[in-house]
């Protein structure tokens, strides 16, 4: 049996019960090396085996030929396995054997999105879509066409991978983009280090987003136009109903 689980953004008070099983079941669980080093502590009885932080075609390839050898694995993943995970990894790399890729079983997490979306009140109530600054594996044309078509089209982005050593500016250079399209005031924010030490989360303007440095450990989000500032909590409406009642009982006095 191979697990591949989401243990969400690192507290375990927010995993799921189903992770926890996943993980007790298991008798080896592999992971990069920061991961293993915060779960460790709450299954000690366990073997756990750490990889770089780069390798993590080697790391599915150790998880399935540990299974392979008999073990029964769980590789571990921040927040959502299936979500900027090794899931999909895992699969293509299992595709040779049906056998194998019936042993697989993906337990989900509570991703960044919505664990950082909770500290910072509600940014994602009405439709958002998720994008990803690292242009490791996405060509840097595509990322920026992602984050014009969404801020075109109104809808809230959640940006992962906001930053890097090697690209420092992309944050800058995705606000830049949305700016062309929304105003300077919409409403942002961004979460750091959720559920684990550090934990930061900041509500400010699209402007101001703009000129803010943040890190690898950071998911950042931009508002619609309708998203509001509430006592500092990020709020974006379900949708344009509440405010049309608004309007017109405001018309009618
Ligand atoms: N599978 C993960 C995402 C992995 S991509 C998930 O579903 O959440 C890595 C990016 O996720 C980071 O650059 C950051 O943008 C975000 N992220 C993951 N864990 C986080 C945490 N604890 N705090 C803030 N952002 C986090």
């Amino acid at each position: 049996m191979l697990y591949i689980v989401g243990f969400g953004p690192g507290g375990y008070e927010t995993m799921t019960v189903e992770a926890v099983r996943a993980l007790e079941d298991s008798d080896l669980i592999v992971g990069y090396t920061t991961y293993v080093d915060l779960i460790r502590p709450w299954f000690p009885e366990k073997e756990f085996l750490a990889t770089a932080m780069k390798q993590e075609k080697e790391r599915c390839l150790l998880a399935i030929q540990k299974e392979e050898d008999g073990r029964k694995v769980a590789l571990v993943c921040s927040g959502d396995s299936g979500i900027y995970g090794m899931a999909s990894l895992v699969y293509e790399l299992a595709a040779r054997d049906e056998a194998l890729m019936k042993r697989i079983r993906v337990i989900p997490g509570v991703t960044a999105a919505a664990s950082g979306g909770a500290l910072l009140g509600a940014p994602l109530s009405h439709d958002f879509l998720t994008v990803s600054l690292s242009d490791l594996l996405t060509p840097l044309e595509v990322i920026k066409k992602r984050i014009r078509c969404a801020a075109q089209s109104d809808t809230v982005i959640c940006i992962y991978n906001p930053s890097s050593r090697k690209r420092g500016d992309y944050l800058r250079m995705a606000c830049e983009i949305a700016l062309e399209y929304l105003s300077p005031d919409t409403v942002c924010g961004y979460v750091k280090n959720i559920g684990r030490e550090g934990e930061e989360a900041a509500v400010l303007t699209l402007e101001e987003l703009r000129d803010t440095q943040v890190d690898m450990f950071t998911t950042v989000f931009i508002g619609n136009s309708h998203t509001r500032n509430i006592h500092g909590k990020m709020v974006t409406p379900r949708g344009y109903r509440l405010e049309e009642e608004a309007a017109a009982a405001q018309e009618r006095t």
